[in-house]
């Protein structure tokens, strides 16, 4: 069966090697008897099972020894809460304002800390990020909290930013739900990551957190404790039970991706590659045309999400229904923003954006 290509933001397409895995394992997890939803989150498959997906996503991401890596539950807007009750100290955090998850993640903060905008791309219609020369980094700030690759407004750091080069030795923290394992991750300017699953790594439900060790064990006394990264690092990410499918499958996303190869290259190095080639070609057909347009600042263009508006927007529907019939799915743009949106998430092979450049060209034609 030919799979059709699927463009959502997330939940989102998953390599479809790992779903033949999943269902070949499905009733009996490597001759066990179980399916891994039936098992004991502290019973020696399940424990083999995370231990493996640990070890990959820190093989992956060249996680340093001093980070711990913890798989929670909540969601991004979930650590949207979650990071300042652990970190800030119920002092002042900055943000830098690139898009609608940055504003979400900034007025959440503010329930538990002081929250300050150090930066806005607002006034852009965020199509920018803006110079983090520029940022006005408060003195006092317990961390600065960025989104590193803006899902809804197709905005994606292609450098992240050296806080202390910037005169402030404090904590960056990322939000990289979705583009996380879609390029390396400097750890020399980042202090905690996290993201959820559901785009690049598996299910709904899973949400990582990898964090460096000074910066646990400084939690509010409100924070939750199933929520609190001391008490969850403590017990390997089994202080309440994990959610053990979305480990396991994302445990096979990971060895997928240790495994791509592209020429020379291997692993994240192999699928960057090709994230590279994807983005690199949908962006050029989009610019060569006057019936598309994006309008995001090139040098801040994402990679994974592509936004793109028709010049027509009263063809919008006919185009949607055209692409679904083609085997294009979930094109709709996000209901802030209108217009379209292709995300080409690690699992969207180049074919994939082939088949949609095709369509757009063709589209194009009709619309003419
Ligand atoms: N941050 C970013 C960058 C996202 O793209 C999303 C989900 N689209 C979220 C946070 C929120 O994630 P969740 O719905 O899992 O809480």
């Amino acid at each position: 069966m030919k799979r059709p290509f699927n463009f959502s933001a997330g939940p989102a397409a998953l390599p479809e090697e790992v779903l033949q895995t999943a269902a070949a394992e499905m009733l009996d997890w490597h001759g066990s008897g179980m399916s891994v939803m039936e098992m004991s989150h502290r019973g020696a498959e399940f424990l083999s099972i995370y231990e493996k997906a640990e070890r990959d996503l820190r093989t992956l991401l060249a996680v340093p020894a001093h980070f711990k890596i913890l798989f929670m539950q909540g969601g991004g807007i979930g650590e949207n809460a979650i990071v300042p009750l652990n970190i800030s100290r119920g002092g002042v955090v900055d943000f830098v304002l690139t898009g609608g998850w940055t504003q979400k993640s900034f007025k959440e903060a503010g329930k538990y800390a002081a929250a300050r905008v150090a930066a806005s791309a607002e006034a852009s219609g965020f199509t920018e990020i803006p110079d983090p020369a520029s940022w006005q980094i408060s003195p006092d700030a317990a961390y600065l909290h960025i989104c590193s690759n803006e899902t809804i407004h197709g905005i994606e750091y292609q450098q992240l930013p050296d806080l202390k080069a910037l005169g402030a030795d404090i904590p960056l923290v990322i939000d990289c739900s979705s583009h996380i394992a879609s390029r390396p991750i400097d750890w020399s300017r980042v202090a905690l990551a996290f993201a959820g699953a559901q785009k690049n790594l598996g299910p709904a439900g899973l949400t990582i957190v990898i964090v460096r060790e000074d910066l646990i064990g400084h939690a509010l006394p409100i924070c939750p404790s199933a929520f609190n990264y001391e008490l969850v690092a403590k017990n390997q990410s089994m202080y309440n039970t994990p959610p053990t499918w979305g480990i396991y499958v994302a445990g096979l996303v990971f060895d997928w991706v240790l495994r791509q190869r592209d020429g020379d290259l291997q692993g994240l190095a192999a699928v960057e590659a090709r994230n590279i080639r994807k983005a690199e070609k949908l962006y050029a057909f989009l610019d060569a045309s006057s019936f598309y347009n994006n309008k995001v600042a090139p040098a801040a263009r994402s990679r994974m999400n592509v936004p793109f508006f028709l010049a027509d927007e009263s063809r919008n529907a006919d185009f949607l229904a055209g692409a679904k019939a083609r085997g294009l799915l979930q094109l709709k743009g996000h209901k802030s923003v209108g217009g379209m949106r292709a995300s080409l998430y690690n699992a969207m092979p180049e074919a994939g954006v082939d088949a949609l450049i095709d369509y757009l060209r063709e589209f194009e034609k009709t619309a003419a």
